[in-house]
């Protein structure tokens, strides 16, 4: 199981608005824009993710295969089912 942020999130220039949890049960905690390519993203451990916002511990029961987003880090995470 790894853990996938974008260096958005990494350095802190912008929030997590956008998780899922894939089959394999990785972890993507991405900024919510769409043009990262792979240079963007970064593996770190959940540990790590939780330093970097605490808010994604709301998120630990979600199962795998399903997402969630919102627009604003107080807001409620919008859960979603990831299509294959
Ligand atoms: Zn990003």
């Amino acid at each position: 199981m790894a853990s996938f942020v974008c260096n958005h999130v990494l350095e802190k220039t912008k929030s997590i608005l956008y998780v899922t949890h894939d089959s394999e049960g990785d972890w993507q905690f991405l900024c919510g824009e769409d043009d990262h390519t792979e240079e963007n993203i970064k593996i770190i451990s959940l540990l790590q993710v939780v330093e970097l916002d605490n808010t994604i511990n709301d998120l630990h029961e979600m199962p795998i295969n399903v997402g969630a987003k919102r627009r604003k880090i107080n807001e409620k995470w919008k859960p979603f089912k990831i299509s294959n």
